[in-house]
């Protein structure tokens, strides 16, 4: 089967690989659709050295597809299931998988994607644990909940208790920056979960009605005087909440002066930017925390969501052979939804 790949760092291209076999345990999943994240403009970019990871390997860690090949001792599964696939493989063993907290498993710094084979092709094999069924959600639409939905899922439930708390006295707010793929999730999340107004900070003029349309209550501009006008917008009290899924030195700074007391800070967004943190900034009893991925626990809460039909899955499609084009245009921010890479429409064998 063909695959896209790194097949050495800063040079990724298609090759062969053989079709795998589900092992005892496993499932082998054809792969409907691959959503494309910006992490993997990371991998993409990097350096020979700097991730701890061998290549080559095949891209792509937002995965759903169909059961096509159950291995031995697999039960609850069968061929012709739509499935999400988790992006991490745990052990279930170690004392953060036995704490819930299997998306910082010891084993989890590589998974599907990143460090191991993905889903850029179009076989992938699966143990039973990390697929979740999909009921009838359409699997080519469903792949960027894996990743884009579940990890600004956690990063919402962490700061549901702190807007749950200030709603029950007064009006809580919540600020969302960056509304692509992840960004596009939690606002849609603290909408159905919460009771908070939602302000949500861009760059590109044309995701503002983007974000008006899956829920956000105001869109600010990013750019000069983003603290200020944050606050304005927040109000003199501070956010309860902000989500920085860009995190460059402005964006994370904005969130820690805005951020009230008892409020949170995630920071999601792998800009590498750092912002100064000191007495009375962030405000007092205000938490900052950097969240990756999701439990699988989270991601199960994320599909079932998703099957009430109350979750908008923004998406624009691509052909296998053109995923070349659709990393270039998330590269350059150009789309306006999840890169979705459909390996039926093109070459990835059959
Ligand atoms: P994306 O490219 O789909 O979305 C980013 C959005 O932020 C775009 O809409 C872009 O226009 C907007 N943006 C860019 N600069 C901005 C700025 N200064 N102010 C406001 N908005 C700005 O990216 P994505 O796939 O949603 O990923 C978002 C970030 O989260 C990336 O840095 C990615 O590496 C990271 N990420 C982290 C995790 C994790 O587990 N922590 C997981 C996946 C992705
Ligand atoms: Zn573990």
């Amino acid at each position: 089967m063909r695959a896209y790949r790194l097949l050495d760092w800063q040079q990724p291209g298609f090759s062969d690989v053989p079709d795998p076999d589900p092992a005892p345990g496993q499932v082998r999943v054809r792969v409907s659709g691959v959503g494309l994240c910006h992490s993997d403009v990371l991998f993409l970019e990097a350096a020979a050295g700097l991730l701890p990871y061998d290549v080559p390997f095949t891209l792509g860690h937002e995965i759903a597809g169909v059961v096509d090949g159950v291995g031995d001792d697999v039960a609850g599964l069968a061929d012709g299931d739509a499935v999400a696939v988790a992006c991490m493989s745990p052990c279930w063993t170690c004392k953060w998988c036995r704490r819930g907290a299997d998306n910082y498993c010891v084993n989890t710094w590589r998974g599907r994607g990143f460090g191991a084979d993905g889903g850029l092709t179009r076989y992938v094999v699966v143990d039973q644990r990390e697929v979740v069924p999909l009921g009838g959600l359409d699997p080519a639409m469903a792949a960027p909940l894996t990743d884009a939905g579940a990890t600004s899922y956690h990063a919402v439930q962490r700061v549901r208790p702190k807007l749950d708390a200030a709603a029950a006295v007064d009006a809580a707010v919540a600020v969302v920056i960056g509304v692509g793929g992840l960004g596009a999730y939690a606002v849609q999340w603290l909408k159905l979960q919460t009771a908070a107004r939602v302000v949500a900070v861009e760059a590109r003029p044309e995701r503002v009605e983007a974000a008006q349309a899956l829920g956000a209550d105001e869109v600010l501009l990013a750019g000069d005087g983003l603290s200020r006008r944050m606050r304005e917008a927040v109000g003199g009290d501070g956010a309860d909440a902000v989500l920085d899924f860009v995190g460059t030195d402005q964006t994370i700074n904005a969130a820690l002066r805005n951020a009230a007391k008892l409020g949170a800070v995630a920071i999601v967004g792998q800009g590498f930017g750092s912002g100064q943190v000191r007495y009375g900034q962030p405000a007092h009893d205000c938490d900052v925390f950097n969240p990756q991925g999701a439990p699988l626990a989270e991601l199960r809460e994320v599909i079932a969501l998703a099957q009430t039909g109350r979750v908008t899955i923004e998406v624009e499609q691509f052909a296998f052979d053109d995923v070349v084009t659709a990393y270039e245009r998330l590269r350059t921010g150009s789309l306006n939804g999840r890169a979705v890479v459909i390996p039926d429409a093109g070459t990835a064998g059959s």
